[in-house]
């Protein structure tokens, strides 16, 4: 389930157990988490959301592409910047890439 991925997330990029690194905080928990009840990894082990390879990505990727709270998901680990794993269909490098497109579009909007 998403919910204890996000309590006791933290894997490194070499798939140790680290720290964790999503909290959020009191006031904006319950809003904020409650999507995670309902994502379709919550039938899955953690571990499958940390994949070590693409094809770890890919078989990650295909449990996301049917899931209701995709785009919550994917918010979700943009707000927190969560550096590991796959959230709402997307692996680490294109959240970053999102998140980069984001920034450049905030940047040059007209006043
Ligand atoms: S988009 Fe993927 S990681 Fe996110 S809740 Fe759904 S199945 Fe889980």
């Amino acid at each position: 389930m998403r919910k204890e991925l996000a309590r006791s997330m933290a894997w490194s990029s070499r798939g140790e157990h680290t720290s964790i690194t999503v909290n959020p905080t009191p006031m904006n928990a319950n809003k904020s988490m409650q999507w995670m009840d309902r994502g379709s990894c919550r039938n899955f082990p953690p571990a499958v959301f940390f994949p070590q390879d693409g094809a770890g990505v890919e078989r990650a990727r295909a449990i996301c592409a049917h899931c209701p709270v995709k785009n919550e998901c994917l918010e979700y680990a943009l707000e927190h910047h969560i550096d590991h794993g796959v959230w709402g269909g997307c692996s680490e490098r294109e959240r970053r890439r999102i998140a980069k497109r984001r920034r450049l579009e905030h940047t040059i909007q007209p006043n």
